[in-house]
């Protein structure tokens, strides 16, 4: 990608931030009239996009990090123009996107910037990693390799190999489901035992995954109850210290300690003068695009389209690798001066893993468990890659951890 002086100012008829899932779907169906450098640009302020719903894998060492890791640039190719910077603010009135490289004004601008985590509250964020990024995930990989580490020397360590997860979101799911897996792999390379090799979910509410149908909550406390999970449904953590974390019930030591609380809107979107969600994600219309401004889409993670059947829309991939395709379409129309196209999602239905072999999904207006629900999670993300390489190279790593052993931890 190009990098410019900070100074640079330069225009676009159509700026798009963010190659995710839903900017990268977008140009994947940029419509003729903005198929050109001079017509379309692109920013991202990274040179490599990270596929996400791949990092819990990569924390427990079945997936190498640069499998999850896609090159940006050969999206554009000679198709749209492509700058390396972050954007840091939008003037909608002025139509200008401010950058780290300099100024670009527009005459439609996208905003697919995707989400952050949700922090832990400031008194508590000290003591928790949180886990939304690749590195996240290569901080946890390090966190539980030192603590095994220190367990099989018999070093004491704070909390000892207890994981203590506060979110029973998704997130929290179907990472509790891999290290407690993880855990008993390691647990079989011991020659000690692991007696404190524990992990703990902590919920504040009454059910697991609340935005999700209450069989997902249903199959994933069976699931994590035999893997050995604690779950621990109605309990907010309420402190945190390196030792471990105290809820109502008293204190309960970890090692590791990982939030999982949900997401937050990316801070570019949470700047604009709009109307936002609890999240701080921009309320969108039928267009997608904000009201009163009908040049700006914000789209996946970022935005909040309220569906008249099913409605808010979670920030998932599958709302984000739809509406991408769609604003293209939109865009072409708008180009050409033809009728528009107002948004109209079709609900594919969710999976989520629950450890190897494992997952709990509703597909196709069916509900599915178990490996025939792992082997369609698993479709589903080679599908949503980019490219042959990443998906044999997924492959290639799901083959090898059965085979070989787990990164990071052998
Ligand atoms: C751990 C985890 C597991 C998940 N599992 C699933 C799952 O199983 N199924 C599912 O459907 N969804 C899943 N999701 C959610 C899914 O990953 C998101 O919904 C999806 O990534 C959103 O797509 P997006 O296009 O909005 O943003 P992204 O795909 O995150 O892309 C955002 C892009 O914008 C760039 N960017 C961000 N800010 C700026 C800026 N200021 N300037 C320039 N560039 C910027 C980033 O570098 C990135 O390239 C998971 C998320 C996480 C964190």
């Amino acid at each position: 990608m190009t990098r410019e002086r900070p100074d640079a100012t330069r225009r676009a008829r159509l700026v798009v931030v963010g190659a995710g899932f839903a900017g990268a779907s977008l140009l994947a169906k940029l419509p003729a009239g903005l198929q050109r450098p001079g017509e379309t640009l692109l920013v991202d302020r990274q040179e490599q996009w990270e596929f996400v719903p791949l990092i819990h894998e990569v924390a427990v060492g079945r997936v190498h990090p640069d499998t999850t890791r896609s090159p940006i640039a050969p999206l554009c190719k000679d198709r749209c123009g492509s700058l390396r910077a972050a954007a840091t603010g939008v003037d909608l009135e002025a139509r200008t996107l401010h950058t780290t490289a300099g100024t670009v004004g527009y005459e439609y601008l996208v905003l697919a910037g995707g989400s952050s985590a949700a922090p832990p509250p400031e008194d508590m964020a000290g003591h928790f990693q949180t886990f939304w990024s690749l590195d996240d995930a290569l901080l946890l990989r390090s966190s539980l390799a030192s603590a095994w580490k220190r367990a099989r020397r018999g070093e004491p360590q704070p909390g000892g190999l207890t994981v203590a997860l506060v979110g029973g979101g998704t997130t929290g799911v179907e990472l509790a489901a891999e290290v407690a897996v993880l855990l008993r792999y390691l647990g079989k390379r011991s020659s000690r035992p692991l007696e404190d090799a524990r992990v703990v979910l902590f919920e504040a509410s009454d059910r697991l995954m609340g935005w999700l149908d209450p069989y997902f909550h249903e199959v994933a406390m069976e699931r994590l109850l035999r893997l050995g999970v604690e779950v621990r449904l109605n309990t907010p953590v309420e402190a945190a210290d390196p030792s471990g974390v105290g809820t109502p019930d008293g204190w309960v030591p970890a090692g590791t300690r990982v939030w999982t609380g949900g997401v937050r809107a990316n801070p570019l979107v949470e700047s604009l003068p709009v109307e936002k969600d609890a999240a701080g994600r921009a309320l969108v219309g039928e267009y997608l695009t904000l009201p009163g401004h009908p040049e700006v889409y914000v789209l996946g993670d970022g935005g909040v389209y309220e569906d008249l059947r099913y409605g808010p829309l979670p920030p998932t991939a599958s709302v984000a690798v739809q509406q991408g395709p769609w604003a293209a379409r939109d865009l072409g129309a708008r180009v050409r001066g033809a009728p528009r196209y107002l948004f109209d999602y079709f609900d594919r239905g969710y999976l989520v893993s629950l450890g190897p072999g494992d997952a709990v999904g509703r597909a196709a207006g069916a509900k599915v468990r178990g490996a025939a629900a792992h082997a369609l999670y698993r479709s589903v993300f080679l599908y949503y890659q980019r490219g042959r390489r990443d998906r044999l190279l997924t492959g290639v790593d799901w083959a090898m951890s059965r085979a070989i052993g787990r990164l990071g931890f052998d």
